[in-house]
């Protein structure tokens, strides 16, 4: 055999390789974007429609005709179409017997009605066979190509082959099909889109209020009460100032309320005795947001760091640097260095840099692309033992700012406590009690309870 030949040969399984037509029902903004992608993609595309006249707006090498025409050339049908006309497919059933139906559909409201469009395709059109998939992917992404954040396209049904023939599709256009399984799973499918941000929703929330309160109670202390009792106007703390007292006392909080819910969680196990319980409803919530309560965390310690650097460019800092050494020159005396006072503000520092190093890495370690290549033990060890060192870290650097403070009279305006004071209060907490936790008289029972240990086993073996 000559070295052409050869090569013949291996390009023969291409040219059988010629894709399949595909049927989309429906002329609009989505099944053109779709019709458009699959013409890209090498794919015949054939429109079933009202009108059959052709629009420019079509894809050019489309084809369109009426629904039962367009139906007859393809085995896989693309519905893009709203569910609320679905019922003009009736009429179609003979026609679609053994066909693919795709549903795409979305809805407007979450659950909004009592059963799936996907599911009530199948309940229309009992002899087709219907696939859920392309509904979390928007007309827009398909057109303007920007597909890299939602690459994914879930599929569902009740038939494997047929999952398969829109798999293929799926992979084809360059997506990646995620299988969801039976038809089943399209209420879920459905509602995808229709969410916003649920995760976030809780430490959104819980930050715009405590930040809101510990904003107006700067503002109390620090801009009304020196206007009232001292007479100076510092209203222009609220730039830099207030914000840079909010944004630390808001990380050091967040970060410790992402350790609160497993110790509230071992507290209850240890009591029950048992893991085979459920946990509390608010607890499980406060469990699942808690990679979200410490990236905002990580936000709040970022703007905190930013807010400090710009800190000699102010000019009220230099006016009270430079007003120091006036008074200095004025009164003939230099103050020796305090050791002490220059110990204690590097080590502050230096706390707050370690602790903000690992709260960087900490986020790094959420990120799914750095998580999904640890296994279980790295996560935990970086989540949990280098989680707890920066919230360690942490508080030191807010106690050894503040830690002269404490008995000093001046530091209780109104009788209230400094911000400072009150953001320690959860970390403390949390600190004080997960060291009680690691002694071994607790942390044996524990152990044993997660690793299914019961101290009143119902079902006795
Ligand atoms: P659209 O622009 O309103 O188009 C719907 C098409 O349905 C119309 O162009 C029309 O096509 C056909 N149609 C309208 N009324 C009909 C009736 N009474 N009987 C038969 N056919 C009728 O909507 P779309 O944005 O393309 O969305 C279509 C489906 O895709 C929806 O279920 C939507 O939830 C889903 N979806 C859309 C997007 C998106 O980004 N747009 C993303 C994901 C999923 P003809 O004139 O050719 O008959």
């Amino acid at each position: 055999m000559n070295k052409n030949s050869s090569n013949i040969m291996a390009l023969a399984p291409n040219t059988s390789n010629k894709r399949e037509t595909v049927c989309i029902f429906g002329t609009g903004d989505f099944g053109r974007a779709l019709g458009h992608k699959m013409i890209q993609s090498g794919y015949p595309v054939v429109y079933g429609s009202r009108s059959t006249q052709i629009s420019n707006l079509i894809p050019k090498d489309a084809e369109v005709l009426g629904h039962a025409e367009a139906a007859q050339k393809a085995a896989v049908i693309i519905i893009a179409i709203q569910r609320q006309h679905y019922n003009f497919l009736t009429p179609l059933a003979e026609v679609l017997r053994g066909k693919v139906l795709v549903d795409i559909s979305n809805n407007l409201k979450l659950n909004q009605y009592p059963e799936s469009n996907a599911e009530h395709l199948a309940q229309l059109l009992p002899g087709s066979k219907v696939v859920k998939a392309f509904n979390t992917v928007s007309a827009w992404a398909l057109q303007s190509g920007t597909l890299d954040a939602s690459r994914q396209v879930f599929v569902c049904g009740d038939d494997v082959e047929a999952k398969q023939m829109v798999m293929n599709i799926v992979r084809a256009l360059g997506l990646t099909p995620v299988d969801k399984g039976s038809l089943l799973a399209a209420q879920e499918i459905e509602n995808y889109p229709l969410q916003l941000f649920p995760m976030w929703k809780f430490p959104m929330f819980l930050s715009l209020g405590l930040t809101a309160f510990f904003f107006f109670y700067c503002l109390a202390l620090d801009v009304i009460y020196t206007y009232i009792y001292e007479k100076n106007n510092f209203s222009f703390f609220i730039a830099i100032t207030i914000p840079n007292r909010v944004c630390p006392v808001m990380a050091l909080i967040l970060l410790a309320l992402v350790y609160l819910p497993g110790i509230f969680a071992a507290i209850i196990q240890l009591y029950r005795g048992t893991k085979y319980r459920r946990f509390p409803d608010w607890l499980d919530k406060w469990m699942l947001c808690r990679k979200q309560l410490g990236l905002i965390a990580l936000a709040f310690a970022s703007l905190h760091a930013v807010f400090t650097l710009v800190t000699p460019m102010r000019a009220f800092v230099s006016w009270r640097t430079s007003k120091g050494i006036i008074s200095q020159v004025l009164n003939n005396k230099t103050e020796p260095l305090n050791n002490t006072n220059a110990w204690l503000s590097d080590s502050y520092l230096a706390l707050g840099i370690l602790g903000y190093f690992l709260f960087v890495l900490l986020g790094i370690t959420s990120l799914p692309s750095v998580s999904n290549n640890v296994n279980w033990r790295e996560f935990r060890f970086v989540q949990s033992k280098l989680g707890y060192l920066a919230l360690i870290l942490c508080t030191a650097h807010t106690l050894v700012y503040g830690g002269k403070w404490f008995l000093s009279p001046s530091a209780y305006k109104w009788y209230l406590p400094n911000i400072y004071m009150l953001s320690l209060v959860v970390p403390c907490a949390v600190l004080v009690i997960k060291f009680v936790l690691i002694f071994p008289c607790i942390d044996k029972p524990l152990t044993q309870i997660r690793q299914g240990w019961e101290r009143n086993p119902k079902h006795s073996h």
